[in-house]
């Protein structure tokens, strides 16, 4: 772990960059509590943005109806006054907390660290994953030939590549590598896709030409005999066929899965986190749960019902940032300060 001098030293740090982890943060700086949101994703919007983007959501109050993504812009817009920090790509790994001052030292799998008075878990359904390959031999193989996603596009030149999957970005990326392998084999368990209908016809016509292939069928096992993949057997509906190959991009979709805050001795049960309903507060001091990651009697995974759970929990967080302060509740519509914030985003937004 670096040094606590590397740390980023917040009131409140954010975990998830969902709805509710938006809001925590608005009303974060409402209240006066400076915050720092960390999400595993490479986008904003939990949820929203990665299952429903384009759907209307009629169940937030005096919006009568928007899209998932709208909201998520809405409460981008929301946020602005405070210029909250929004870190990607960072998956929460370890808590400890300190014995003098019992602040909380995060980490995340990226080496980021942040030293919070309070944290608060938005995490929804826990982190999402790429769904891996049901095989035992993928996971000695994962990161060499085994990939999950594409991120230097030269690792794959010259190389027996298959892509595995029938989604966009099963699509994308086969039409994207096929200039650059040597071989191009798309496999997917039917010959229809979930991806959009230009790539699919873009893909159909790459086939033809004899740019790439296409199979219909599982990838049933892997022959890897010295620890570097030389085949992928592909188990069809009548029979089996075997295909060279050095590597393999598995797009299956994504998963989700708390992951390391599971470890974090919570009382956690069917992958929630139980909470205190008078302020969300965990079995741990300190560390809230709100939205669809909290658990308690009759807990509906609303978007509304995460906005409330957020505001209360941040008034007990309150506590913990400033121990010897008392706070003095006062109505937005008579807060100066947020009236001069908010201007202020406003005219930067008009400059
Ligand atoms: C198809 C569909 C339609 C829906 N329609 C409605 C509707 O009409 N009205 C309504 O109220 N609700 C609706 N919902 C439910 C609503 O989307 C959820 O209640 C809401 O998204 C929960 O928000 P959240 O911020 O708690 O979690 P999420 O939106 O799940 O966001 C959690 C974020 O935390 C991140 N995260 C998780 N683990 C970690 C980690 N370890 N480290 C860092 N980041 C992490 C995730 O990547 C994610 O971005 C719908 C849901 C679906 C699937």
């Amino acid at each position: 772990m670096p040094p606590p001098s590397e740390a980023i030293k917040t009131d409140i740090l954010i975990i998830g960059a969902g709805p509710v982890g938006l809001f925590a943060a608005f009303e974060a700086g409402v209240i006066g509590l400076t915050c720092q949101i960390v999400d595993t994703l490479g986008r904003i919007g939990g949820q929203c943005i990665e299952l429903y983007p384009d759907k209307p959501i009629y169940d937030i109050p005096a919006i009568p109806s928007c899209t998932a993504r709208e909201l998520v812009d809405r409460l981008l817009e929301q946020i602005r006054p405070f210029d909250v920090p929004i870190h990607l790509d960072q998956r929460v790994q370890s808590v400890t907390q300190r014995k003098d001052d019992h602040r909380w030292i995060v980490t995340t799998e990226r080496g980021m660290t942040f030293d919070a008075a309070a944290i608060l878990i938005a995490a929804g359904n826990g982190a999402f994953v790429p769904q891996r390959l049901q095989l035992p031999e993928a996971a000695a193989l994962e990161d060499k030939d085994v990939h999950y996603s594409v991120s230097r596009v030269a690792d794959f030149a010259d190389k027996e590549v298959v892509v595995a999957g029938g989604g966009d970005s099963a699509l994308d990326w086969a039409l994207a590598l096929k200039d650059i392998a040597k071989k191009l084999t798309l496999v997917h368990r039917r010959s229809g896709f979930s991806a959009a209908a230009n790539s699919v016809a873009a893909m159909k016509r790459a086939v033809e030409a004899g740019e790439m292939d296409f199979v219909v069928g599982m990838i049933d096992s892997l022959d890897a005999p010295d620890g570097k993949l030389r085949a992928v057997r592909i188990k069809q509906v009548e029979g089996a066929t075997e295909i060279a190959a050095d590597k393999i991009v598995a797009l299956y979709g994504l998963v989700s899965e708390l992951g390391p805050i599971a470890t974090w001795n919570l009382d956690v049960r069917g992958g929630r986190i139980e909470v205190d309903t008078s302020n969300y507060e965990s079995s741990r001091p300190g560390i809230f749960a709100v939205g669809d990651i909290a658990n308690y009697p009759n807990k509906q995974k609303l978007i509304l019902s995460g906005f409330h759970e957020a505001s209360l929990a941040l008034r007990k967080a309150y506590a913990y940032a400033y121990p010897d302060k008392k706070r003095v509740h006062v109505h937005s519509s008579y807060d100066a300060k947020l009236a001069e914030r908010v201007s202020a985003a406003h005219a930067a937004d008009n400059a």
